[in-house]
């Protein structure tokens, strides 16, 4: 095993060595769920996913959390506008209850994992709503309140980035912070335009804290939530390229500042954007497309996967539908070549193995390995057999549903005629079944019968 993976806090490729040999132990920063992911979101997800199933492909145990955020964040990184949930039970026309946030979350969640589960990303077991820690925020921000590390205006309680020596270090310390207006703060009482929320007023919902009503500000949550279920230093935590300036910069100074231990987090790691027209997808701006776009079009959703995967998730990349049909075309062309290797079994073939290996080692090259797919279905010496057995052995990382491709080609008519079989039997009607049999068999089809029940495949 020799992982390497690009850690933006050093800005460059490094060997990924756990902290703990036992098992790595990694974060990612979930959706916001006051409406439906769109296709940028997803990339982050996919990205998430190459990087779980090769972690677990390179022989490592892995514990993943990932959270929900479902209060909180606001529509500008940096602290102002209006809250998300908020501004998504306005849009439905529902009651600013914090009943409603959480039907609306648990609403936009369950949408978020049926999106996960069409593109075959593997759902996280520890998956958790933020509005569900609210006690692990009000310690920490305690505890960093204990430590001197805060301050209170009128609409809050702030993290005074001033006492940190090294804030901004997933910046290289060279970002200029008031070079885009997007930072400049909107409370005149914050001491500096860095300075951050940590606990928010608000009179008419939220929780009780000792500072008054309110919610936890959107960092607090990822570090609350980290440390309580990863411990107070863990190996990595993942997120797209625009959480770097501002949400993980600032999950760093607060961690650090509340612990004392350096660093939070060992590799940081993002996805590059996707892009539309040129511009950032971004819900808030309502520029986006969804997977539904793509599955009404009759496309399958693993076609969006198989396009990000031609692209290194650390490029930035521009939605076209061109090239997802392209994409589209290719993928339907090795299912088609995979499905004519037919049902003979064989052996991974091991130099292929090595070198997929190497490829999804070295920072999870995902175009390389594509291409070695493609070498593989091509290759004139090797069994077809040994070509199944390798290909289903790539797509445990790949996921691009290659195991399930079989069973799925089974005709409508074919099943049917096996339903009729399994009855004629139950009934023992061995003469009808018989002749059953012997029609799916005419049709290029065979059934067998095992302890799991009839199986069907092709001749
Ligand atoms: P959100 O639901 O806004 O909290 O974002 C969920 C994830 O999607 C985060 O990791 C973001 O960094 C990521 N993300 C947001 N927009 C894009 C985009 N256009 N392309 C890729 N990732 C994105
Ligand atoms: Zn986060």
């Amino acid at each position: 095993m020799s992982l390497k993976f690009y850690n933006t806090l050093t800005r460059k490729k490094e060997n990924f060595i756990p902290i703990n040999k036992e098992e790595v132990r990694m974060y990612s920063c979930g959706p916001t769920v006051y409406y439906y992911a769109h296709l940028g979101n997803l990339r982050a997800y996919v990205f998430t996913d190459i990087l779980c199933r090769t972690i677990r492909y390179s022989g490592l145990k892995l514990k993943q959390i990932m959270n929900i955020t479902d209060f909180g964040h606001l529509t500008s990184d940096a602290d102002s506008g209006e809250d998300k949930m908020t501004k998504g039970l306005l849009r439905e026309g529902k009651e600013l209850t914090l009943k409603n946030m959480r039907e609306l979350a648990e609403f936009y969640t369950e949408r978020f994992k049926e999106d996960l589960q069409a593109l075959n990303i593997k759902i996280p077991n520890e998956m958790y709503f933020a509005s569900d820690y609210i006690k692990e925020d009000v310690e920490l921000i305690k505890k960093l309140e204990g430590k001197g590390y805060t301050y209170k205006t009128s609409d809050g309680i702030y993290f005074d980035t001033s006492k940190i020596s090294d804030y901004g270090i997933l910046w290289g310390g060279k970002r200029d912070w008031d070079e885009k207006g997007a930072r400049v703060t909107e409370n005149s009482e914050k001491k500096d335009p860095k300075d951050f929320t940590l606990w928010k007023f608000e009179d008419k919902i939220g929780y009780s804290s000792p500072w008054g009503q309110g919610f936890p500000g959107w960092h607090i949550e990822c570090s609350a939530m980290g440390i309580k279920f990863l411990g107070e230093q863990f190996d990595i935590h993942t997120g797209g390229v625009d959480h770097i300036a501002v949400h993980h910069t600032n999950e760093i100074a607060q961690s650090e500042a509340a612990t004392g231990k350096k660093p939070f987090v060992k590799f940081w790691m993002h996805n590059e954007h996707v892009g539309i027209e040129g511009a950032k997808m971004a819900k808030s701006d309502g520029n986006f497309l969804r997977l539904s776009s793509i599955t009404d079009r009759g496309i399958n959703p693993l076609t969006y996967r198989f396009w990000l995967l031609m692209a290194n998730y650390r490029t930035k990349i521009n939605f076209v539908w061109e090239a997802l049909e392209g994409a589209e075309t290719a993928l339907k062309r090795l299912y088609g070549l995979y499905l004519a290797l037919g049902n003979e079994h064989g052996h991974i073939h091991k130099e292929y193995q090595n070198k997929f290996k190497e490829y999804l080692e070295d920072d999870l090259d995902t175009p390389r390995a594509l291409v070695l797919l493609w070498d593989v279905i091509k290759d004139k010496n090797m069994s077809a057999g040994d070509k199944k057995a390798t290909i289903l052995d790539f797509d445990k990382v790949l996921g691009l549903g290659f195991e399930n491709l079989q069973k799925e080609k089974i005709p409508e008519e074919i099943k049917k005629l096996a339903e009729e079989r399994e009855e004629a039997r139950k009934e023992k009607d061995f003469k009808k079944s018989d002749e059953l049999r012997k029609e799916i068999n005419s049709l290029g089809y065979e059934v067998k019968d095992t302890s799991a029940g009839q199986k069907i495949s092709k001749i």
